[in-house]
């Protein structure tokens, strides 16, 4: 397992570091199907609530309910264990890390987290915002801490809660290469005060079986990466040998859904501005 820590310097120094797994360990797993035909095989695939979604911001609910998220031991770290699951690169999470609060109705426990992403750095994220597709997106899979495994909680309507984080490619200043064996969910994501806008709503997990169990906090503040590190998960490969890219799937309908979002979440294209710009071009064209 090879692992980027990449450092750079703003107003302060914000460290984001994400393991990179360039080989794998081939297990009896079959190759990931294409989602078009996963509603043929799993039935929940062509449900009314399933995930990811584009979040149309000017249509999300501003919901005081959704405060902070309360992250518990995110600080502690654990031996970074990269396996492929022929979806993504998954790393699975053998100590207790639990989230609260932000409206969630009890706690959840974190099982594993994994990514999507596209090829050399092009559109992969799973969820949009306003149409726009991120260069790649983390998930964080959480369960109700009182369930045993993940496939008990996945019967729960509420039984599981992911969060999403966006990457944006940036300019560093400075990389650091080293391997990595251990890891804690907290090098992964923003600091914590970064975390307070985001977005709500209930769907599915985004790879068969798409139990739509899932809550889903989809966090504004993309995480930064620099584009060697963004073009080395193109070498990441699937079972067959065929480069793991684009290992996302397309976003699918809300079906009357609403998505909240949180009291700091922004609305990227206001309504005000709308406005200004809708009487701005009457007033050239009358
Ligand atoms: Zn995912």
């Amino acid at each position: 397992v090879i692992c980027h820590l990449s450092a750079y310097h703003h107003s302060r120094t914000v460290k984001s570091c994400v393991g990179l797994a360039l080989f794998f360990i081939i297990t009896g797993v079959p190759p990931v199907s294409v989602p078009e035909k996963w509603p043929g095989g799993y039935m929940d695939c062509g449900g009314k609530s399933q995930s990811p979604i584009n979040i149309v911001t000017r249509k999300t609910v501003k919901d005081e309910r959704l405060t902070p998220i309360e992250f518990k031991n995110y600080q502690q770290t654990f031996k970074n264990s990269i396996t492929n699951n022929g979806h993504s690169v998954k790393v699975n999470i053998p100590i207790t890390c639990t989230i609260s609060g932000g409206d969630l109705s009890t706690t959840y426990k974190a099982v594993q987290f994994h990514l999507h992403w596209g090829k050399d750095g092009g559109p992969g994220s799973e969820h949009t915002v306003d149409g726009e597709q991120y260069p790649m997106e983390l998930h964080i899979v959480h369960m109700k801490s009182n369930y045993a495994d993940l496939a008990t909680a996945l019967r729960d309507p509420n039984g599981v809660a992911v969060l999403g984080f966006f990457y944006e490619v940036i300019l560093l200043n400075r990389l650091l290469y080293f391997s990595l064996p251990s890891i804690s969910l907290a090098q992964l994501i923003p600091p914590e005060q970064k975390l307070t806008s985001y977005y709500r709503y209930k769907g599915s997990l985004t790879t068969p079986p798409c139990s739509e169990s899932v809550v889903w906090t989809v966090f504004e503040t993309p995480i930064p990466l620099s584009m060697d590190q963004m073009k080395a998960f193109s070498k990441v490969q699937f079972y067959d040998g065929k480069s793991m890219a684009n290992n996302f799937r397309p976003v699918q309908p809300l079906n009357g859904r609403l998505v909240y979002r949180s009291a700091g979440a922004t609305l990227w294209v206001s309504s005000v501005f709308l406005f200004i710009c809708t009487v701005s071009f009457y007033a050239h064209h009358i």
